[in-house]
């Protein structure tokens, strides 16, 4: 099983504010990892890191073997290799459910309007939403929305989804029903990299939970072990805050 991503002593400073510090982790083929902490302690940052939305202020990141801050390397070719899912799904309102999947697929990876249907199609229903491809966003609920956004991304065909908070903006009846999608997806081998509340959910699907405290990895490891048995102090206070 190797490495699809690694990050080496990543930082990120905004001004004179450092919001990640040596940040070292690596994600695997098949992965599926959960990322909890506190709000505020760079776990959003750490995402839009890894997707290039944020550029690092040191450190690596190693994308199957190569460094892609290195100048050199092609940052649109590793860009395409990720999907992102967001609290605020930011779907095109102006395009229905079938064309919000299909739009990257035509514009970034040049595929025909007919593929990208196609592969769309296949997508919206992995999402339970093949009976909402004309709807557009405002005739959705948040749930559904964001089970377009997921189907978008899924569109793409990426190596690695990344997900921040994607329920955290639903009404609290919605959150089941795209955990629900996200957990089928985890079940089919998709890497996954998941900033979440969720920590049932997290307990449950996880392969390994990080948990980030004022911009460091505090501690990482099976879910059992952070959950039952966490070692460090700073995930015990975490924990009895949240459960
Ligand atoms: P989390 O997702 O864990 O809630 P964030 O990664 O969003 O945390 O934020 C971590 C810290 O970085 C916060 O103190 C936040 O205010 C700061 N921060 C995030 N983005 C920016 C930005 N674009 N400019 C300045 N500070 C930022
Ligand atoms: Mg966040």
């Amino acid at each position: 099983m190797g490495s699809v991503i690694e990050v080496q002593h990543l930082s990120k400073s905004f001004g004179n504010h450092e919001v990640l510090r040596d940040i070292d982790f690596s994600v695997n083929k098949g992965e599926v990892i959960c990322i909890i902490g506190s709000s505020g302690s760079g776990k959003s940052t750490l995402l839009r890191c890894i997707n290039l939305l944020e550029k690092p202020s040191g450190g690596q990141i190693i994308y199957r073997g190569e460094n892609i801050l290195d100048e050199k390397h092609d940052i649109h070719a590793y860009r395409k290799k990720l999907g992102m899912v967001f609290q605020q799904f930011n779907l095109f309102n102006n395009h229905n459910a079938l064309n919000n999947c299909m739009v990257g697929q035509v514009k970034v990876l040049k595929r025909s309007k007919e593929d990208a249907e196609k592969i769309a199609l296949k997508y919206l229903k992995v999402v339970g939403m093949d009976h909402y491809v004309n709807a557009k966003p405002k005739q959705l609920s948040g749930g559904q929305k964001q089970r377009v956004a997921i189907a978008r991304a899924l569109s793409m065909e990426p190596d690695v989804m990344l997900f921040d908070e994607p329920t955290s903006a639903l009404d609290p009846e919605m959150v089941g029903e795209v955990l629900k999608v996200m957990k089928e997806l985890a079940s089919t081998g998709l890497t996954m990299l998941i900033v979440t509340h969720e920590m049932e959910f997290a307990k449950e699907v996880a392969d390994r939970v990080v948990f980030m405290d004022k911009g460091v990895i505090a501690e990482e490891g099976p879910p059992e072990q952070i959950f039952n048995n966490p070692r460090e102090e700073r995930t015990k206070t975490f924990l009895k805050r949240t459960l």
